[in-house]
């Protein structure tokens, strides 16, 4: 969440407010001091309506992904072990109002991102599964995005995953169940939003004739564009679709440490959103790293992270904006939930931390896994473990050094090859590729980190706020609180 630097300058912020306060108390008659409070009561309590709104969502982000990626990009260069004890910069760092929120679903304490996002979106718990409808699904409930539309803001959503998966979709869309993505899609064509970029939809699979996706939108009047110069050619003004031409198969950006350079990354999403939205009525952008939630489903600590740094490029992108509208600007950001039970700490490796060996491995779980699919059923052990070196640094070597596989991890992998070989899941692999997930445990074990689930986890998710209305968003409430708090600061909500 905030780096100790951060928190240091908070609570230097606090003694002196206090301080202030005691003075103003014991010297009534110090009229300087008491306009120094007054200055710091106006900071806290006055702020314009914020024209331009930033809602950013990590997917299955809550404080272990910040802080690992914060602690994998201060150990930059290859070593052993680390040196360097610390966590490297990042724009999340540079938000100095925090909260923190509270995440179960009307039905279940772990949530799922589609009654998450219902709560984000619109200040009201639903149940899992659900669409931006209420938990008995009898109702649709009006989401900040509609809100801000319907006062004539530009609006756009932005996501890694499928434009049509459940945290977009609970923007713009009302359905019983997040499965629905057909008719989820199709809301995105009458939505009357903006801009929509990042993910294709999984709705669109297969094309549908007639009912197609992109025959909907084109007809609803957006431009599609699925290559950086097509993107480039969108004039502000003009309603667009923008996704890459090349996505995985649920329609969604690929991993960013896979990303090839002809594709679009979640920053240039988000710039050109800026971009196309900035008018003088003002606008409500959501950006969203998906993601970073399914890497950690999958137990991948170095594509999440990778995810989270794009992500944190991203959030660059509306710190600039903001810097340069520091008088009309809010930056809200915040988690869905936790994924995966992520902990920096590991019982095998006790208080060391080995951040470096990360950086060995080359591509995702996913990307591995398709390779491990393509091998053929006479591919031997030995060859296999050859791309484990290649691909994760992890060698079957008896010379003492970090990456050298053990013999108990030897056999673990052995025994989730066969498994593989013989397109087997097994019961303790979470419905991956055996292989692929016994070699990413491996890898963040020896960096001295640890999971505990392929599922979401029920501990709160940290909130950051910048600009203005910011100190609305410190302390500790609950998930539905962050819409309602946007709704209040940014004026939204027309009763
Ligand atoms: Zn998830």
């Amino acid at each position: 969440m905030k780096t100790f630097k951060e928190i240091k300058k908070l609570l230097h912020v606090a003694t002196f407010f206090t301080l202030m306060v005691c003075a103003v108390v014991l010297t009534p008659s110090c009229s300087d001091d008491e306009t120094v409070v007054e200055e710091k009561v106006n900071e806290i309590t006055k702020y314009k309506t914020p024209k331009y709104i930033f809602y950013f969502i990590g997917d299955g982000m809550a404080n272990p992904q910040i802080n690992l990626a914060e602690a994998a990009l201060n150990n930059t260069g290859f070593r052993l072990k680390s040196s360097s004890i610390g966590v490297g910069d990042m724009n999340i760092s540079k938000f100095e109002v925090a909260g923190m929120a509270t995440t179960y679903a009307q039905d279940r304490y772990i949530t799922g991102s589609a009654a998450a996002a219902t709560a984000l979106a619109t200040g009201e718990k639903t149940t899992i599964n659900t669409i931006s409808k209420n938990g008995d699904r009898t109702r649709n409930i009006e989401t900040l995005a509609e809100m801000a539309r319907d006062k004539g803001m530009r609006v756009g959503i932005v996501s890694s995953v499928s434009i049509d998966h459940a945290t977009p979709a609970c923007f713009y869309a009302h359905v019983n169940e997040r499965k629905e993505y057909y008719n989820i899609a199709s809301q995105m064509a009458s939505s009357k939003f903006d801009y929509f970029g990042g993910g294709y939809a999984k709705g669109n699979f297969p094309s549908k004739g007639d009912g197609d996706i992109l025959e909907k939108m084109k007809g609803a009047g957006y431009a599609i564009a699925t290559t950086r110069e097509e993107l480039a050619a969108v004039k502000s003004g003009n309603k667009c679709w923008a996704y890459n031409h090349k996505t995985d198969r649920d329609g969604a950006l690929l991993y960013e440490i896979d990303r090839p350079a002809d594709c679009l990354s979640l920053t240039e999403f988000t710039k050109k959103g800026i971009e196309l939205l900035d008018n003088e009525n003002g606008f409500f952008l959501m950006v969203e790293a998906g993601k970073v939630d399914w890497a950690c489903h999958a137990n991948d600590a170095v594509s999440a992270t990778h995810n989270m740094i794009e992500f944190d490029n991203a959030i660059g992108e509306a710190i600039a904006f903001y810097n340069a509208h520091p008088e009309e600007t809010l930056i809200v950001l915040t988690g869905d939930h936790e994924c995966g039970g992520l902990s920096i700490g590991f019982a095998g490796t006790g208080y060391e931390n080995m951040f470096d060996l990360l950086k060995c491995q080359k591509l995702s779980y996913e990307a591995f896994t398709y390779k491990v699919k393509s091998w053929q059923p006479n591919t031997s052990f030995e060859n296999a473990l050859d791309s484990v070196e290649l691909y994760f640094g992890l060698r079957n070597t008896t010379i003492d050094e970090t990456l050298a596989l053990s013999s108990s991890e030897t056999q673990r992998l052995k025994t989730a090859f066969d498994l593989s070989m013989t397109d087997e899941k097994g019961d303790i692999y979470g419905g991956y590729d055996p292989f692929t997930l016994t070699i990413t445990h491996i890898l963040n074990n020896k960096a001295g980190l640890a999971w505990t689930s392929f599922k979401h986890t029920g501990v709160p998710v940290p909130v950051m706020a910048m600009g203005q209305g910011q100190y609305e968003f410190s302390g500790y409430y609950d998930n539905t609180d962050i819409a309602k708090k946007i709704m209040k600061v940014g004026a939204l909500k027309v009763d």
